[in-house]
């Protein structure tokens, strides 16, 4: 019998915005790995295994999920948002690179969900209508002074960034050194949005400025976008504020 391995992303949260591919991955499964909030959020069957593991835990992760695969099972290891996106796509592919060459013949699919920038923007207009990039701010697996060349290259080049993994008890710190680090680049009036938890019970987003912006006011599920020079804001009386990038830069086209 040979088995799967499906990668599947959850979404920022709320069941709407999961994807049937994704619901039918993870309801076709036999067993079910991943970090134990992220399978909490699908409901238990009968018959079908799950196997929590702790967040840090990627790379043994992956390789259960492959070996559990290798066997002949359909497995379905889920990630949140979106599992290429600073996710478990990329760690089950560096397993099958250093890995058995068994799990080279393996039938793989990844199944993409939306990412937490997407949810995060949507929620405020178009704040990543014009160019941007993804940056994580944690340290774990790439030094302090890489991210610190990633934002000046992302600011000094014009793009929107998306800053994923801001802060964590390990890491309380990173985010208040990466604002005061755009803010050499950026004037203060930038646009900046915080988004907490989108598309759970306990969602609270901010539209801020980087001047204003507090890097107190986030944590693990919150994930920061700073705006270009191009980004605006429209007030609106007793409602979010619109937040956009337009889709031409000032004196030229796109
Ligand atoms: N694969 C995930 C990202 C994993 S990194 C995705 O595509 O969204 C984890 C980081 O994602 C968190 O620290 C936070 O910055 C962001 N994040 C994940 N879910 C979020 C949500 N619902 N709301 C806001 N940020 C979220």
């Amino acid at each position: 019998m040979s088995g799967s391995l499906f990668v599947v992303g959850l979404g920022p949260g709320s069941p709407g915005a999961l994807t049937p591919d994704a619901a039918a991955a993870v309801e076709a499964a036999d067993a079910l790995y991943g970090y134990g909030p992220y399978l909490a959020r699908v409901p238990e069957r009968p018959g079908q295994a799950r196997h929590a593991s702790d967040n840090r835990e990627e790379g043994a992760r992956a390789v259960a999920a492959l070996r559990h695969a290798a066997d002949g099972a359909h497995v379905a290891l889920l990630s949140g948002g979106d599992p290429g996106v600073f996710a478990m796509a990329a760690a089950v592919c560096e397993q099958i690179e250093s890995g058995v060459e068994a799990w080279r013949s393996l039938d793989i699919t990844v199944v993409p969900g939306v990412t937490a920038m997407l949810a995060v923007a949507a929620r405020v207009g178009a704040p990543l209508g014009h160019d941007f990039c993804a940056i994580s701010l944690s340290d774990n697996l790439k030094p302090w002074d890489v991210v610190e060349r990633r934002l000046d290259g992302a600011a000094s080049g014009g793009f929107v960034i998306a800053l994923y993994n801001p802060i964590s008890r390990a890491r309380p710190w990173q985010l208040g050194a990466a604002l005061e680090r755009l803010r050499r680049h950026l004037p203060a009036s930038t646009p900046t949005i915080f988004g907490r938890a989108v598309g759970r019970a306990d969602e609270n987003v901010i539209v801020t400025s980087l001047g204003a912006a507090d890097p107190t006011s986030a944590d693990m599920a919150t994930l920061i976008i700073v705006g270009s020079a191009f980004t605006r804001v429209i007030d609106r009386p007793g409602l979010m504020p619109l937040v956009y990038t337009p889709r031409s830069v000032a004196g030229g086209s796109s």
